[in-house]
Parts: structure tokens; C-alpha cells; sequence
């Protein structure tokens, strides 16, 4: 067995991504990809002659690899409209990869991508699977399902703009989801309310309608796909329960009767709340248009209290970031923890809805999200503790090393001990 197959790292706090107490004085054994056994401290010597690389990580964490389950790998927040149209598509792509590597550099090994433009997620998926690349592991749903007007500004008539999918009809829907099924997208994104963002739609308007999600979800489950609804308003919200969609993104308006639905269908909650919350702290240094602005400010007092009945409740939490909306940064995904948790997740719960519930939404909990015998490697190393301070997550310098698949990817100075 060569060095770089069997990895053993010593002495590390475990935080195992089950909410468990901390674990302490043991040494995960990593065999290739996996995790093969976790065994007392004891056990292993870090002395003796072993066919292995061995890892001091005596008074650092040991956490499972990140999970965002709402990014927009391909976007970038800085970027204006204009500007956006004006690159080429192979340079939106070389920016998707630079931002898929400032993803995992801080500590997210694995991202569920929903939406973006000519199918970059899916080619960059492929590569960084394939090795040309460093980067997250990529769950992708392609082109978002949408009706006319629920997402992209309708521009003069004479304006022609390529690559904006959208789909009035039964037919069109049905065409679209099993197209996309078939080019090979993980899940399939529908949108069943406006968005706040854009001056020309609106929130609490429906934009699916209840027969059209209802062909979408139909399609996908067909083939064990989950779908994914971003929904604000109310009317989004019960389309997209009724039709049986499996997380609800953002979920601005929640009553009582959605939350039972939720709990009953196992319905997942991605609160998004970073967007707002930095609306709101730059304030009148905010550069958005004013309308985008009044729109995210109502949205955002919404989303708490909704956030807030949901979590009372008991309905399951998982962090996404929305990274690639304006002032959301690829590479800084923890600020959406920061916000959870000042909107009352505990830092426990909190580190949770990126491992262990996170794997659960995308149904991958048998591979990864957890520090577990069997799990593939996917592990995050930390100089400081973040129950004291999920902040700490925050700073790349506290990240000292992350592991995918057993193959250290980013290292920040881990003290290795070759025997
Ligand atoms: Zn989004």
C-alpha cells in the first residue's frame, strides 16, 4: 500500500456532522476515498514505522467537508447585467472554475448548483469529477423551469438574447425537464413565485402554475430526481407543496398549514438569508436599484419570522448561500451560517444544515456529511473551535486543511509525520 493511499489523522476534535458531543483522542483512518475506520488514539503510534502518511492534529477540529445546497456557481454578484452579456461564454466559464475554487478553498467540498446559463454547471461538474479542475463536488440543475417574465427582463422586441430559457406550456415544461433529465442534471430547479430582484416581477405572484409544477415534479421523480422550488409569496409556496416539491428556497411566507405540509412531506427549508442581511447592513451604501432594495428589506423581515415558525416547528433546515447574488461571494458561503444562527439556529444546528442535513436533502446521506466508517473522505481541518464561534469558519486562515475524497485539495500548513 503506497503513502498517498492510507492517511491517518491523529488526535483532531470530531465534530461529526450528526449534532453528536465532541469526539476526542481518536484517529480517522483514511484508505483512498473512504473513510475506513476510526479507531482510539491509542492504538495508533506515532512512531512507529507505517506504511501510511500520518497527521498530527492534536488541539485542531475535525469536521465533515461543507455542504452549500444553494449556489449559483457561474454568477458573480459584482458582475452588472451589462457586463454579463457582454462575456463570451468561454469566459464565463474559466469565472465558473475560479469561483468553484474559491468555494472549496473554504472548506466546501460539496455544492447543489441551481441554475445557470449554456449549462456551464454541468460541463464544469464533469471536469472537476474528471480531475482537470479543483473544486467542489457539484450537484447541477441546468437551465431553472420558469414561465415568461417570472425571472429575465423582457428587453425591446427587436432585442434578440440567446440562451434564456423559458416555457409557457404543459408541452414546453415536459419537453424541457426530460431534456435536461436526459443531458444528464442532477435535479431540476423550478421557479413557482417571482423574485425580489427584478423591478418587472413579483414575489407574491405565482410563475409555474400548480398544473405546470405539478408536470415538472411528475417528470423528475419519474426518474429519482428531487426538485427544488424557489419560492417567496404564498401562492409560490402552496404551488410548490402541492405539487410535491422536495426543499422550498427562501420560503418568505409560511402559514401554519405549509409548515404542517413540510413536516408531513419531509419538505426541506433553504432560508437564503445572506442576501438580505447584507442589504440591509450597508444601508443607504447599498448600490442596487431602489426598487430591488424595498423588495429585499420586506422580503427579509418576512423570511425571519417564517424562518423562525419553521424552526419551532421542527422542519428541517439545510444552509445555502444563493452565492452569486449581488454582495454574496463565492468562497465566503459561511456568512449564511453567521445569519442562521443569529436568526436562532444554535451553531450545533447550524454546522448540521451544512453536513449531515445538507447530504440529506440532496440524498447522498449514505456518502457523505458525516464522519463516519464507510463515508467517502470528506474533511474539513480547523485551528480553532467553531461552537465557541461559527465566525471562526469564516476567516479562510482557520482552515487549515480540506480533504475530498481522501485527496488532501488545500493545505494550509496540516503537520504532517511521514513514517
Ligand atoms: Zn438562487
Amino acid at each position: 500500500m503506497n503513502e498517498n493511499n492510507l492517511k491517518v489523522l491523529v488526535g483532531g476534535t470530531i465534530i461529526d456532522g450528526k449534532g453528536s458531543d465532541l469526539i476526542q483522542d481518536q484517529a480517522i483512518i483514511i484508505e483512498g476515498k473512504n473513510i475506513k475506520d476510526i479507531v482510539n488514539i491509542n492504538s495508533i503510534s506515532m512512531d512507529k514505522k507505517m506504511d501510511c502518511t500520518l497527521f498530527n492534529l492534536k488541539g485542531q477540529y475535525v469536521m465533515p467537508g461543507f455542504i452549500d445546497t444553494h449556489t449559483h456557481i457561474q454568477m458573480s454578484g459584482e458582475q452588472s447585467e451589462i457586463q454579463n452579456f457582454r462575456e463570451s461564454i468561454p469566459k464565463k466559464t474559466l469565472r465558473a472554475a475560479f469561483h468553484a475554487r474559491k468555494t472549496i478553498e473554504a472548506g466546501f467540498t460539496t455544492i447543489r448548483d441551481l441554475g445557470a446559463e449554456y449549462l456551464i454547471d454541468l460541463g464544469l461538474r464533469d471536469a472537476i469529477n474528471e480531475g482537470l479542475l479543483v473544486g467542489p463536488r457539484m450537484f447541477v440543475s441546468g437551465y431553472k423551469i420558469m414561465p415568461t417574465g417570472a425571472d429575465f427582463p423582457i428587453y425591446s422586441p427587436e432585442v434578440k438574447i440567446e440562451g434564456q430559457h423559458t416555457m409557457d406550456s404543459p408541452e414546453e415544461i415536459r419537453r424541457e425537464v426530460r431534456t435536461l433529465l436526459a443531458r444528464g442534471v442532477d435535479l431540476i430547479k423550478v421557479m413557482t413565485s417571482g423574485r425580489t430582484f427584478r423591478e418587472t416581477s413579483s414575489p407574491d405572484a405565482y410563475a409555474l402554475s400548480l398544473e405546470d409544477t405539478k408536470i415538472a415534479v411528475q417528470e423528475a421523480h419519474n426518474q429519482n430526481k428531487k426538485v427544488s422550488a424557489h419560492a417567496h409569496g404564498k401562492k409560490g409556496v402552496k404551488i410548490a407543496l402541492q405539487a410535491g416539491c422536495d426543499s422550498l428556497e427562501h420560503g418568505t411566507i409560511l402559514d401554519d398549514q405549509d409548515i404542517e405540509m413540510m413536516l408531513k412531506n419531509d419538505v426541506f427549508l433553504v432560508p437564503t438569508l445572506s442576501y438580505g442581511k447584507h442589504i440591509e447592513m450597508l444601508g443607504e451604501k447599498c448600490t442596487l436599484p431602489k426598487y430591488a432594495m424595498k423588495k429585499a428589506i420586506k422580503s427579509r423581515k418576512n423570511r425571519l419570522n417564517s424562518f423562525s415558525k419553521a424552526l419551532k416547528s421542527g422542519v428541517k433546515i439545510a444552509m445555502g448561500s444563493d452565492s452569486g447574488m449581488p454582495f454574496v461571494n463565492h468562497g465566503e458561503n459561511v456568512f449564511e451560517l453567521i445569519a442562521m444562527v443569529e436568526a436562532g439556529l444554535t451553531i450545533m444546528q447550524a454546522i448540521q444544515s451544512m453536513t449531515g442535513w445538507a447530504a440529506e436533502l440532496i440524498g447522498v446521506s449514505d456518502k457523505i456529511g458525516v464522519i463516519a466508517p464507510g463515508k467517502l473522505a470528506d474533511i474539513v481541518i480547523v485551528d480553532k473551535n467553531p461552537l465557541k464561534d461559527i465566525s471562526l469558519l469564516y476567516s479562510k486562515e482557520n482552515i487549515k486543511g480540506v480533504i475530498k475524497e481522501g485527496k488532501i485539495e488545500i493545505d494550509r500548513g496540516l503537520k504532517k509525520k511521514n513514517s
